[in-house]
């Protein structure tokens, strides 16, 4: 461990997720593999062999630099999708490496043309239609337009899929909201395919919509959160097992998060233990710092609230999270000594530490932990 802190990925959980999604959705549905945010921290690289060994062949990536590093990574051909940004300077690149791209706006589909025509290659797009979330995608009124030019400019314009975004399918609050997207999708859909577009693949679902609503499934379904086994919302997971009779999880986290301890020390009762005073020692403390802090991805909303395990024992954050360090008690701990494994998020003996109880201490969302892993750390992989 040359770095401060490493990741470890676990294949067999994977599989077990991936294999949970594919009973869901039957086999005529396919899955793209939302790697974007690094894999949601897991990391690129490790996680697209994991991915392809279990037969996903359809990736999706918010920009093109994380399509040009799933491109590097893959074994065997498979489908690269950009959902979202490209540089104009990079769309040529994007046409290029066969890579398919959101097409949210008339600018980028003008952009995408031309330069397919300079490459003689066609540009493989996926149409993105409004249909509520208000975010990005072609409005109901630019559809005819829209549609007209691509049917003339066929010859260097390839429809890959007809697509959109819900805007929260996580929460039943959302519902009507949710299935009046659906009903605008199939609307624009009906109208494109009417005036001669052939749509390719139709997706709309995130891991939310995927579970919740069947419906939103069509070809395809662009699932990140639930492969890396973490619910999108509790609501979700509640709404899962609802009819179920096993209420257990069915996924596994893949992700564990470990460091070592730096050093060990002894404080005397009275004394304020790191920066400032909010930490008083009201007994005799044993601490242990770890070398692991806000700017390596463990939150400052954590201070005085986060929890770690060392030899078994859980043991509570002291202070304020530093920038590269956090002071954890060890008091309790038995013969806790320099080097041990401080796991951050995971399981050590009986007990484990969930990136739920993260989330629960900093009031921050699973994804937004999860994206903000370090990128730079070492990852192994257990097979
Ligand atoms: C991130 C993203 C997804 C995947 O979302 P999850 O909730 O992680 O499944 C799907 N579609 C689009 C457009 C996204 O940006």
């Amino acid at each position: 461990m040359t770095k401060s802190s490493y990741i470890q990925l676990e294949a067999d959980a994977l599989r077990k997720n991936i294999a949970f999604l594919k009973r869901r959705y039957g086999k005529r549905v396919e899955i793209s593999s939302v790697v974007k945010a690094n894999a949601y921290g897991h990391g690129i690289e490790e996680m697209i062999p994991l991915l392809e060994n279990q037969g996903i062949e359809h990736f999706s990536v918010f920009d093109f630099s994380e399509a040009v590093r799933v491109q590097r990574s893959l074994r065997k051909p498979a489908t690269i999708m950009i959902m979202g940004w490209i540089s104009d300077h990079d769309i040529d690149n994007a046409i290029e490496r066969g890579f398919e791209f959101f097409i949210f706006n008339q600018e980028r589909l003008k952009k995408a043309l031309s330069y397919a025509k300079i490459l003689g290659k066609q540009a493989k797009i996926h149409l993105e239609v409004e249909t509520g979330m208000n975010r990005s995608g072609i409005d109901s009124s630019e559809l005819t337009e829209v549609v007209s030019f691509i049917l003339e400019n066929q010859k260097h314009l390839k429809v890959a899929g007809f697509c959109t975004h819900l805007a929260g399918a996580e929460s039943i609050g959302n519902h009507k909201r949710i299935m009046y997207q659906l009903k605008k999708y199939k609307a624009l859909l009906k109208r494109a395919t009417e005036m001669g577009l052939e749509p390719g693949v139709r997706h709309v679902a995130n891991s939310a919509a995927s579970l919740v609503y069947p419906k939103s499934r069509f070809d395809m379904v662009r699932v990140g959160i639930l492969q890396y086994g973490f619910w999108p919302s509790m609501e979700t997971f509640i709404q899962y097992t609802s009819d179920k009779v096993n209420k257990n999880d069915p996924l596994d986290r893949i992700l564990s998060w470990k460091s070592r301890i730096m050093t060990i020390k002894e404080v005397k009762t009275g004394e304020f233990i790191g920066y400032g005073i909010s930490y008083l020692a009201q007994n005799n403390v044993q601490t242990a710092l770890v070398p692991v802090g806000y700017s390596g991805g463990y939150s400052r909303t954590l201070s005085n609230k986060g929890r770690v395990l060392i030899n078994g024992h859980r043991c509570g954050v002291i202070g304020v999270v530093n920038m590269n360090m956090i002071i954890v008690d060890i008091t309790n701990v038995p013969n806790a000594k320099v080097n041990d494994e401080v796991v951050l998020i995971g399981k050590q003996g009986d007990l484990e530490i969930k990136v739920k109880s993260f989330s629960d201490y900093s009031d921050m969302l699973n994804y937004e932990i999860l994206a903000h892993m370090p990128d730079n750390i070492e990852r192994k992989v257990i097979l």
